[in-house]
């Protein structure tokens, strides 16, 4: 019965306290951070000791997991700064440690009694007998490759006993994820160290030697060609799948994103896992969640090599870059005690008579034409036809929201 089924915990990224805070209010049943090293988001803002500390103070107090990514390649000159690390972190109360170098594996287990260990895509883990070698190492998880096939996934969770965690939605590589030396050469920066350039994301020209100054586009279209440039995953659309397979955690990419893409993403992902417990994830639901994805500022989708007969599609990207059908213009930033209304913080600009989207934690979206803007600025208030990014406002015609609501406008 579709009523029983067992719902996937949803583990959702977070750079920083900020977009923390909104992966939980938007239903993360998980979340993972970083702290300043060894980690695959070197440039991420990432957490201090301190911030961890109160990062999974306020996940558990929510009932929410915290996972600490510790994912880096560990070279033999880092043991002793890993062991430095762990010895700070060792008092906090992690639900698990995200790990894919053996170093890690082995001294996590020195530090803290009986981890959670979680192995990371960064070990791609592509069969079951691998999976099964790191449960005699002591794992309790394992991500699975993003480059695997569906009929494999099935196979690999029937012949093991422990923890099955897929990527559905986030960026991808174009090689094996993080195995990967483009952006090492290109710009000095180790994806292996969570500093990628994202090289291949590139354009990129053909030279011929004895020619140096002579770029020959590698053409497809008139805008060039991206050769390397992958689309966005997307596996919303295939949910029902990978729960009915098995898999125990649904995990999304981004530790580098925004507060405004982790509300939407995560809003978009829990509403699917609520139609599924009820047995109402149709097509038209899957149609509308998937508009709803749509609105973040995303690349193509694609549903990647699990479910691709054709991999061709991965990098077909007409033209490239990032698709923004909306404008993230806004959020809340506490409450006008005058007004009795949130204050909003603006983002991007918007003008009076332009209709607003609020999305709010656990509620469908909804549009509200904006008539007036009040603009808050020294204790000085005045009505305006426009908002501008910093500006803090009063929108009278939106009413009282949560105060984790995102406000964005159709371009
Ligand atoms: S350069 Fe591209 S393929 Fe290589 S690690 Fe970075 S994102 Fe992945």
């Amino acid at each position: 019965m579709v009523e029983n089924k067992k719902i996937p915990e949803l583990l959702v990224p977070a750079g920083n306290l900020k977009t923390l805070k909104y992966a939980v209010e938007y239903g993360a049943d998980a979340v993972y951070i970083g702290g300043k090293k060894f980690n695959l988001r070197s440039l991420g803002n990432n957490f201090s000791v301190s911030e961890l500390e109160e990062a999974a103070a306020y996940c558990h107090a929510r009932k929410v997991k915290t996972y600490l990514t510790l994912n880096s390649i560990i070279f033999e000159s880092e043991i002793p700064q890993l062991k430095d690390f762990l010895n700070e972190i060792k008092d906090i109360d992690f639900d698990g440690v995200i790990a894919s170098d053996a170093a890690v594996i082995k001294l996590v287990k020195t530090y803290y009694k009986n981890p959670n260990i979680h192995i990371s895509t960064q070990a791609n883990v592509t069969n079951s007998i691998g999976v099964n070698m790191y449960k005699d190492l002591g794992a309790k998880r394992v991500n699975i490759a993003r480059e695997i096939k569906f009929s494999d996934l099935k196979e690999i969770i029937k012949n093991t006993d422990i923890e099955i965690e897929v990527f559905v939605h986030g960026a991808l590589c174009i090689s094996h994820s993080g195995r990967c030396m483009l952006s090492k050469y290109m710009a000095g920066r180790d994806a292996n160290k969570g500093e990628c350039a994202h090289s291949c994301r590139w354009k990129y020209y053909l030279m011929e030697e004895e020619r140096p100054n002579l770029f020959f586009n590698i053409v497809e279209d008139n805008k060039g060609t991206f050769i390397y440039n992958s689309r966005d995953l997307c596996l919303l659309s295939k949910l029902d799948l990978l729960i009915d397979a098995g898999v125990s955690a649904l995990k999304i990419e981004g530790r580098m994103k925004t507060e405004s893409y982790i509300a939407q993403t995560v809003w978009a992902y829990k509403k699917a896992l609520e139609y599924i417990k009820n047995n109402e994830f149709d097509e038209n639901k899957k149609d509308f969640l998937l508009k709803e994805l749509n609105k973040c500022s995303h690349r193509n989708y694609t549903v990647g090599f699990m479910f691709l007969n054709n991999y061709k599609e991965l990098e077909d990207n007409e033209g490239v870059g990032y698709i923004k059908n909306y404008r993230f213009t806004g959020v809340c930033n506490g409450i006008s005690e005058k007004y009795n209304l949130p204050l909003i913080l603006v983002k991007n600009q918007f003008k009076a008579g332009e209709n607003i989207e609020i999305l709010q934690p656990g509620k469908m979206p909804v549009e509200k034409r904006i008539k007036e803007i009040t603009v808050i600025k020294n204790n000085n208030d005045f009505s305006s036809d426009t908002a501008n990014p910093n500006d803090i406002v009063i929108l009278k015609d939106i009413g009282k929201i949560n105060p984790y609501s995102i406000l964005r406008v159709k371009q």
